[in-house]
Parts: structure tokens; C-alpha cells; sequence
């Protein structure tokens, strides 16, 4: 069903309660990394644009409680800055003075709400409370892709009692890149998945089975993979329990006639530890004591092989350990494959999370199609499950 979105909306006079995911790193009182709050530019702006009244709400980290190290506060000072007008904060998101703020706010003005978070009744989705924010709204807004898989009073319980309700931007963009990985992708289209565990990729291993050409695998969960086909790993990170699925899913993937490539070579390390002595070798002499941190240069090399032709790319989960320098090259590889493979006309899509952190670490996150700025949200939607932030926002 087609979303509601920004556009579709009268926004001029109206309180506009957007939902932001305005979960960004917060070193020494100020913004570390400012991607998600500039993604949500865009929407912010047209609200201002449109002679709307724009109130933001967002979570930070997870307090228990009122906690001055999780406020939004700093946030307010960097949009302030990067909208080039002054941002409204209110010391708390729910209250009589919140109220007050939301009554005294101009068209075009921007007030942002103290972290929503410092509630409890936010995470249970408490109806009271989604009244409640629903209170001071014309228009909910959810732009929060990053926490659209949870169902949480100001991602899902609030659009229930706010009558008109919309998609924005960002979330309009995200949905529109994730879905052509769904939905008709073009041909050959193949899934790089890497990270540290099979466990967190399974369903999207089932989902995409029936839709990819290729499944290219590497990092951690490479090596359950590799440990059910035989091979000795030695210290590697493994999980014994998923032996047993490993195998099906590879025989499973024979039987359809789809291209399971695991890492032929490997790069192990005596320990975990950017430090450590490491040696390249074929995954059939990896030595006992040792564990493997990245793929090897022929695997890199293989799986550029299959990527040189792809028309979609979907990749989700770094191929080794690439917060170490040392073991970072078969992910800064795969990442520049898939910047050139863009610029000749592939749809790449980056789950976010740690890939979305390492093809930023390699400098070319504009090179890609779209980079995803949900982690977890991004790989429940690649499992086919429906987002509660999104299904949310209906034709009331
Ligand atoms: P995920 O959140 O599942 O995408 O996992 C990302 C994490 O997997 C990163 O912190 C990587 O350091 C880690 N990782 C990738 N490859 C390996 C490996 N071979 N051994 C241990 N951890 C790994």
C-alpha cells in the first residue's frame, strides 16, 4: 500500500510532531557524528518551509530515568546550527510546560523535546502516554527509520490518536531503497552478508534465498559456515549450536541452484588484537590455537568476480574485525567494489549498523546508493517483517 508522506499533507499553521531519530554519539557535550540528524534536514525543513510549526521528539541511548548524560540538549545546539535558525528546547517532552511551549511556538519555528526515553511508559508503549504526546499535535510525522522496528509510544502508540499522520523524508527514501531489494530487483542481484554471528542473519539468509543470485559470506559468521562443511577454525568466533542450521541453509541453497560463496582464504591472528601476529592462509590450514579476523586476498578477489556483474547489491555485516586496522582490508575492499560497481549503474544498498560504520571509515559512503541509517530496522525489514513505525502511519 502506498505511504502518506510529507507531501501529501497541509502542514501550514499546524503542530507537527515529528518522530527523529536523533540517536547520534555524544562525546564531551557534543555531537560526535551528526548523519541521522542531517538525514532529517529534509523534512525539517519543508515543515518550516510550509509555515508549519516543527516539534521534534527522539530517544538517546538508553537512560533509566532523567539523566543529564543522555539529553538532547546538545542537539538542539547543532541543528540550531546547521538550520541556521535558533531550536527551541523544552526541558522535558510530556507536561504543563511543554504545553506552554507548544502554544507560544510561531509558524516556521522549531522546538525539540527533551529525550523521550526519560520515560518508562515510551519503551512499554504506554496508551496514556502516546495520549499525550498525541496532545500537542495537528500532524505526527514519523521520520525515525532507525527505530521503526520498535513499537514504542512515539514510533507506533502516538499515531493512533493524532488524526492526520505521514511519512517523511528519510523514511520515505529508506523504504523506497530497501523495498527495490524485495521487490523486482534487477538481475544479477546478490547479498553480501558478513558480521559476527549467523543467529542475527537467518531470516534475512530465508528472505532474500528465493530472490538473490549469489549469497556472498564472510566475517564471523563465515566461519559456523565453514566449521559445518568440515573445516578445523580454531579459536575463531563459531556457534557450535548453529552447526546444524549452517548446513541446511547450504544444502538448502545447492538445492535452488543459488551461489553460496564462502571465503576460500583468511587472515588469522594468534589473538584478538589489532596487534597480534597474522598470516594469510587457505580456511583448510587454518592453525588450532589461532582465529580467523578477515577474509583472505583470493576470497576478496572471488567475490569482486561476482560483484563486477551485479545489477543489485545488498550488504549487511563488515567481512572481518575492521575496527583493527589489520583486518579491516577484505571490508574496505568489498566497499570499494561496491562504489564502482554504483558508478556503473548498480543499485548498492548498505544495511546500516557496523557496515554503514565501516564504508564511512572508508570515506565512500556518497559512493554507494544508499546507505541505510537503521541497523536493526534495516535487517527486519530485509527478514520481510513489517515495521510497527511504519505500518503505523495509515489513510485515517
Ligand atoms: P554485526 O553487528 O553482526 O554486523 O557484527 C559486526 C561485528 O562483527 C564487528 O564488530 C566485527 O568486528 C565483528 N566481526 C567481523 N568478522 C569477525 C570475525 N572473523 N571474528 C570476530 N568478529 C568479527
Amino acid at each position: 500500500m502506498k505511504k502518506i508522506t510529507i507531501d501529501d499533507l497541509n502542514l501550514k499553521g499546524k503542530r507537527v510532531l515529528v518522530r527523529v531519530d536523533f540517536n547520534v554519539p555524544i562525546e564531551n557535550g557534543k555531537v560526535a557524528d551528526d548523519t541521522r540528524i542531517r538525514e532529517s534536514l529534509p523534512t525539517i525543513r519543508k515543515i518550516i518551509e510550509s509555515g508549519g510549526k516543527a516539534i521534534l521528539i527522539s530517544h538517546l541511548g538508553r537512560p533509566k530515568g532523567f539523566d543529564e548524560k543522555y539529553s538532547l540538549k546538545p542537539i538542539a545546539e547543532h541543528l540550531s546550527k546547521l538550520l541556521g535558525i535558533s531550536v527551541k528546547f523544552t526541558p522535558d517532552c510530556i507536561g504543563e510546560e511543554v504545553r506552554k511551549m507548544v502554544s507560544e511556538l510561531k509558524e516556521g519555528e522549531v522546538l525539540l523535546l527533551e529525550n523521550v526515553r526519560f520515560h518508562p511508559e515510551e519503551e512499554k508503549n504506554d496508551e496514556n502516554f502516546a495520549k499525550e504526546l498525541a496532545s500537542i499535535a495537528d500532524v505526527y510525522i514519523n521520520d525515525a527509520f532507525g527505530s521503526a522496528h520498535r513499537a514504542h509510544a512515539s514510533t507506533e502508540g502516538v499515531a493512533r490518536f493524532v488524526k492526520e499522520t505521514a511519512i517523511g523524508y528519510l523514511m520515505k527514501k529508506e523504504i523506497e531503497y530497501l523495498s527495490k531489494a524485495l521487490t523486482n530487483p534487477e538481475k544479477p542481484y546478490v547479498a553480501i552478508l558478513g558480521g559476527a554471528k549467523v543467529s542475527d542473519k537467518i531470516q534475512v539468509i530465508k528472505n532474500l534465498m528465493d530472490k538473490v543470485d549469489a549469497f556472498l559470506i564472510g566475517g564471523g559468521m563465515a566461519n559456523t559456515f565453514l566449521k559445518a562443511k568440515g573445516y578445523e577454525v580454531g579459536k575463531s568466533l563459531v556457534e557450535n549450536d548453529k552447526i546444524e542450521l549452517a548446513k541446511e541453509i547450504l544444502s538448502e541453497a545447492e538445492k535452488r541452484n543459488i551461489k553460496f560463496i564462502l571465503p576460500v582464504d583468511c587472515v588469522i591472528a594468534s589473538e584478538f588484537s589489532n596487534n597480534a601476529n597474522f598470516e594469510i592462509t587457505s580456511v583448510d590450514k587454518v592453525k588450532p590455537d589461532w582465529m580467523i579476523l578477515d577474509i583472505g586476498p583470493k576470497t576478496i578477489e572471488t567475490f569482486k568476480d561476482v560483484l563486477k556483474d551485479a545489477k543489485t547489491v545488498v550488504w549487511n555485516g563488515p567481512m572481518g574485525v575492521f575496527e583493527f586496522d589489520n583486518f579491516a582490508k577484505g571490508t574496505f575492499e568489498i566497499a570499494k567494489v561496491l562504489a564502482e560497481i554504483t558508478s556503473k549503474g548498480a543499485v548498492t544498498i548498505v544495511g546500516g549498523g557496523d557496515s554503514a560504520s565501516a564504508i564511512s571509515k572508508a570515506g565512500l559512503s556518497d559512493k554507494v546508493s544508499h546507505v541505510s541509517t537503521g541497523g536493526g530496522a534495516s535487517l527486519e525489514f530485509l527478514e520481510g517483517k513489517e515495521l510497527p513505525g511504519i505500518s503505523a502511519i495509515k489513510d485515517k
